[in-house]
């Protein structure tokens, strides 16, 4: 499969079957806390930079295999998938296939495109971001297309309130000294007040980034903020950031994951995006505690569940 990633374990989506819509790294935006990298495709241009037949293709395939049920198909992947102009059309079959529902994980940068809206009406859950909404700050941190203003993601996020039925998550990644300050957290909260998200998920830079200033927040002072944010904020921090198919595990989640097949460390490290020594040494522990046996299969390792 070369487009579709897991099903991994995710903390806001739980056992969640990932698809990438785009290569990597084609996105409007060029994120100081990127864990995908730089931006090198930066672009609002919609086209099919996978194309759509070769994406069903694969789920045709694997949901016809009678493969684990994923708790949720997720359109992610390293970039942002709305720029795909096959997005209607895959979530259309994915509505044929699967009783899963399909969430989306998108940076809003193309919300306030009607056709993206209606794209996106049939998908189950929709997964924005949103990090600023003061314009200097939006382009220090996310660094835009040019053209692209912050009041377009905010028009963006309005009209797909006022349109759509479904769930709304929005995530929020806070960074030290950028847009954590009280006056960015009010102006933050008003806005959220106009786009009225079901859920807000707070976040800061947990993993790896782009540039060595995106420095991340304490967990009691995310929990502040998500206080001061209101009773639909909540911090999702600790499980890595949900805007890119990368999870940091549990052990509970590592034995779920190997429990429905014995895979290597090398498959584990790929489908979680987590460094391959970082498997291994999880691996190791588990073996040691008789949770999790190793055997050998051809030339490679594997490990399953006891
Ligand atoms: S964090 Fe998301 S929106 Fe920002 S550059 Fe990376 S892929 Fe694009």
């Amino acid at each position: 499969m070369k487009y579709l990633f897991g099903p991994v374990p995710s903390r806001r989506l739980g056992l969640s079957l990932g698809v990438d819509l785009v290569l990597p790294k084609t996105c409007p935006f060029d994120c100081i806390y990127c864990e995908v990298g730089r931006t090198t495709v930066k672009t609002m241009e919609r086209r099919e930079y996978i194309p759509a037949a070769a994406i069903v293709a694969e789920l045709e395939t694997y949901f016809s295999r009678g493969a684990p049920r994923p708790d949720y198909v997720t359109l992610a992947g390293s970039g942002e998938p709305t720029l795909n102009r096959g997005l209607g059309r895959i979530i259309a079959r994915l509505k044929n296939l699967t009783d899963s529902p399909v969430a989306v994980l998108t940076n809003g940068a193309l919300l306030h495109y009607p056709e993206v809206r209606r794209e996106l009406a049939q998908a189950d859950v929709i997964l924005p971001s949103l990090d600023t909404v003061t314009p200097e700050l939006f382009q220090i941190i996310n660094r835009p297309a040019p053209g692209l203003r912050v009041d377009h993601l905010m028009a963006g996020l309005r009209a797909l309130r006022e349109e759509y039925g479904g769930q709304i998550w929005l995530e929020v990644l806070l960074l030290r000294r950028l847009n954590d300050t009280p006056e960015e957290l009010a102006k933050l909260k008003a806005t959220l007040e106009l786009v009225r998200p079901d859920r807000i998920h707070l976040n800061t830079a947990v993993r790896p980034v782009v540039e060595d200033f995106a420095l991340p927040l304490t967990a009691a002072e995310l929990a502040e903020a998500a206080s001061f944010l209101g009773h639909k904020a909540e911090v999702v921090a600790s499980g890595g950031s949900g805007r890119h198919p990368q999870f940091d595990l549990s052990d509970g989640d590592f034995l779920a994951s190997l429990a429905r097949r014995p895979q290597t460390a090398g498959d584990l490290a790929e489908v979680m995006g987590l460094p391959v020594a970082a498997v291994v040494k999880r691996l190791d522990r588990l073996v040691a505690s008789g949770r999790v046996a190793r055997m050998r299969h051809q030339h490679d390792t594997f490990y399953q569940t006891n």
